[in-house]
């Protein structure tokens, strides 16, 4: 890692011959045609087109739809940059001149705005390989709002098949005033899984439920008792949301049904407290299971969502300290953990180190309009990720492009 001002000088020479027209254009190119998540065939085939150009060599069809460009060039780190690429089921309402011509779908979360900043990252750091030595791996996501894509670029071979890395970064365009680059060091957003449990009872006549074991009582039990983890076993300051949103059982009044199941989702910001909360909701279920006398072990399967996203606190600093060399010391702010989730860990190894910051995006105009004195009164205010209203202020094409290149360079140069 060299000085953050030096990377920062090394970084806006490496960018300062970019055309900000042309990414702009090929910004709302994208924005015109989303796609929707494992279906971004067109965005993947754009995205493949621009880094064979700039000399990468490229493989499509990872993990069914994502993209995957290579640079080798001498000896050095192999650093990732990830950029997700789907779209949303959204209908646009912003007016926008070069809004979504496809029915309902919309690029309502950025995510066109991040296919764009690897292009230019990507095609910035191709021009000024001379500068830099080390192996450059440009990822090109599919399905993060699906929650598989990641996971699908990973079962695919993503890290057998290409350079393995020894640091993996990611952005996300977020809303905010213009102009800053939030960081967190550490947890930045929560994990997300879903439980599936089947509670197997024995079936009967409605009439004779003596003859029977009742697998709606005991799921029912299941439900209740699930309300006491949040309540009774994680610590006050732990946030942690558990929900039960599916409840599935029987078909008639006077049918005692054989089984009944149940789906929850659970929210956690960090792996002790998602280790603690599902051995928990495993114990209930296997203990009212038991106590209703169920003819067999319940089935009880986790279906992992999102890891939650842990930064290296280390590598985040350094990183935040190079952006605030570039942009200026009042741009790199903090904001703190969030309930959302992303499948960007995925991509780095276990024991990898990685980074993911956010990009604010509203324009200005909007944001003085917006309601409240605060930051923080307005941020609620103005149309963020997944509103039909999402529209991040174009002046943000070349700053993203250049976190992206100063993040890579902090390891290359
Ligand atoms: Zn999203
Ligand atoms: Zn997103």
């Amino acid at each position: 890692m060299s000085e953050p001002a030096a990377v920062a000088r090394l970084a806006r020479e490496v960018t300062s011959g970019l055309d900000a027209a042309d990414l702009e254009d090929f910004y709302r190119d994208l924005h015109r045609h989303p796609e929707l998540s494992f279906r971004e065939h067109r965005t993947a085939a754009r995205l493949a087109a621009r880094l064979r150009a700039a000399g990468y060599e490229v493989t499509e069809g990872v993990g069914r739809t994502g993209v995957v460009g290579v640079l080798a060039h001498g000896d050095g780190p192999v650093v990732w940059l990830r950029g997700d690429m789907d779209a949303l089921p959204v209908p646009e309402e912003t007016g926008l001149a070069y809004a979504s011509t496809v029915d309902g779908v919309m690029h309502a979360c950025g995510h066109d705005l991040h296919v764009t900043w690897l292009v230019g990252a990507a095609e910035a750091l191709a021009a000024a390989r001379g500068r830099w030595s080390g192996t450059l791996v440009v990822v090109g996501q599919p399905a993060e709002e699906a929650g598989g894509g990641a996971a699908a670029m990973v079962a695919d071979g993503v890290h057998e098949r290409f350079p393995r890395p020894d640091v993996v970064f990611g952005q996300h365009v977020t809303p905010g005033l213009v102009g800053s680059y939030p960081h967190t060091p550490g947890l930045i957003l929560s994990a997300s899984d879903d439980v599936e449990v089947v509670v197997p009872g024995v079936g009967g006549h409605g009439s004779r439920p003596e003859s029977t074991v009742d697998p709606v009582v005991a799921a029912a039990y299941v439900v209740t008792r699930l309300q006491t983890v949040v309540s009774r076993e994680v610590a006050a300051d732990e946030p942690v949301v558990l929900t039960v949103g599916r409840f599935h059982a029987g078909t008639k009044p006077n049918v005692i049904p054989a089984e009944a199941r149940l789906s929850l989702n659970l929210r956690t910001r960090d792996t002790r407290a998602r280790e603690r909360v599902l051995a928990a909701v495993r114990r209930i279920v296997e203990g009212e299971c038991r106590a209703a006398g169920c003819p067999a072990p319940p089935g009880f399967t986790v279906i992992p969502g999102c890891p939650a996203t842990v930064n290296d606190a280390a590598l985040d600093e350094e990183i935040a300290a190079v952006h605030r060399a570039l942009f200026g010391p009042h741009t790199v702010i903090d904001f703190g953990r969030a309930m959302g989730s992303e499948d960007f860990s995925r991509l780095a190894p276990d024991g990898v180190p990685y980074d993911y910051w956010y990009v604010t995006s509203t324009p200005a105009g909007v944001w003085e309009a917006a309601p409240g004195e605060e930051p923080a009164e307005k941020i609620d205010r103005v149309p963020g990720n997944h509103s039909p209203l999402f529209a991040p202020d174009l002046s943000v094409v070349v700053p993203g492009v250049r976190t992206l290149v100063s993040a890579a360079l902090s390891r290359l140069a």
